[in-house]
């Protein structure tokens, strides 16, 4: 039987409790028959562990994950460690130290989500977006100087290479290519941003030429907004970057009813690496540490490290699950307007997938 080695990464906050709800799953899937097992390794990474050895992970954990199949992650945020430091000490650290460069993230409206936007249907809003997730505005370029006195400046520099925004470019016509209506948008701001705007959008069309059956749009990221908004059925697969994509797929998530439902990958399409699955949502301070975070979006996650292993039949099945709960409404969470529990959700998906 094929084993696949997972690494699971709770974090912060409510990620300690969606992470495991998310292993369980992934436990009774395999449990429920489909030729393969799971090995999980748990590593206590986040603030905790910067509260103890004075760093978010140790400087030689990639190591550690090197030989897995992939990670599953929960969140990096706590309320006593300033966010700049989290993020940086290990989301951003694993994606960059593993140059998971594509970051893909799912949004549709599930079975029994009374999502904000009236006039739109379900069929309306499915969407792709992928956001560039190596380097642009959060390549980590700049600094600060005079810190303190009046003269004080400081610079965050966006970084974009050709290599890195071709490479992005590439996977996102790939995958429109690979989704029915072959429709890919690429969002930019090359009006304000004149210099590495105009190479994206110069390289989108040399790009584009290699994928003749993909119609492919542009809009700029402030129109894009109000695009989703106001006419969501024109859009299918997105591609922006980092910063960009970042807000965009907020917006999205909550179009499509909350942030607590929706996925994310972060890809290392060459498979030099293992790829990182996780919810969107970070670690809800509001809510953490009470058993209420809704564990949709890292279900979801889970789907996607299944497609990612190869294991379609699997994640499908998992996918259905997940929208029979949904469609439940005794069985929404708080963030959805309901009074379940994350232990509730986790238990109906698990009962669902035994049938
Ligand atoms: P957040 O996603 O943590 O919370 C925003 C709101 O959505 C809160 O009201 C929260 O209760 C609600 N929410 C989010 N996920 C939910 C879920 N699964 N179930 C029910 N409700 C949910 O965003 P924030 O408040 O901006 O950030 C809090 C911390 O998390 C910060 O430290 C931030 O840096 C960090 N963060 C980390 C990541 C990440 O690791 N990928 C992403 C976003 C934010
Ligand atoms: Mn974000």
């Amino acid at each position: 039987m094929k084993t696949y080695r997972i690494a699971t990464i709770p974090g912060d906050g409510i990620g300690k409790e969606v992470v495991p709800a998310g292993a369980e799953v992934l436990q009774a899937l395999a449990a429920s028959g489909g030729g393969f097992r799971f090995e999980f390794e748990d590593f206590g990474w986040g603030g905790d562990w910067y509260r103890a050895h004075g760093e978010m992970m140790p400087a030689d954990g990639l190591e550690a994950l090197k030989g897995k199949d992939a990670i599953l992650f929960g969140s990096a945020g706590d309320p006593q460690i300033p966010d700049h430091i989290t993020l940086w000490g290990l989301r951003l650290k694993i994606c960059q130290g593993f140059d998971q460069y594509a970051n893909v993230r799912p949004t549709r409206i599930l079975p029994g989500i009374d999502a904000p936007l009236k006039r739109c249907k379900p069929e309306d809003l499915d969407w792709v977006i992928v956001r560039e997730n190596s380097e642009g505005e959060y390549a980590g370029v700049g600094g600060r100087v005079h810190q303190g006195h009046p003269i004080e400046a400081a610079t965050d520099v966006s970084i974009m290479t050709r290599a890195g925004v071709e490479r992005v470019l590439r996977f996102a016509f790939k995958l429109a290519q690979s989704r029915p209506r072959k429709q890919l948008t690429v969002v930019t701001k090359s009006n304000a941003q004149r210099h590495a705007m105009v190479m994206w959008d110069e390289i989108a069309n040399e790009v584009a030429r290699e994928f003749p059956d993909v119609k492919w749009d542009k809009e700029l990221v402030d129109a894009m907004t109000a695009r989703m908004v106001n006419k969501p059925a024109t859009l299918d697969t997105v591609v922006a970057t980092n910063l960009h994509a970042d807000i965009l797929s907020d917006l999205a998530a909550a179009l499509a009813g909350s942030l607590g439902i929706a996925p994310t990958a972060n890809l290392d399409p060459e498979r030099r690496y293992p790829s990182m699955f996780e919810p969107i949502h970070g670690s809800a301070f509001d809510i953490m540490g009470k058993g209420l975070a809704n564990p949709v979006g890292t279900f979801w996650s889970c789907v996607m490290l299944l497609e990612h292993l190869g294991e379609q039949e699997a994640a499908q099945r998992l996918m259905a699950a997940i929208e029979a709960v949904t469609a439940d409404t005794s069985l929404h969470t708080g963030d959805l307007g309901g009074t379940a529990r994350t232990a509730d959700v986790t238990r109906a998906v698990i009962a669902r997938l035994a049938r």
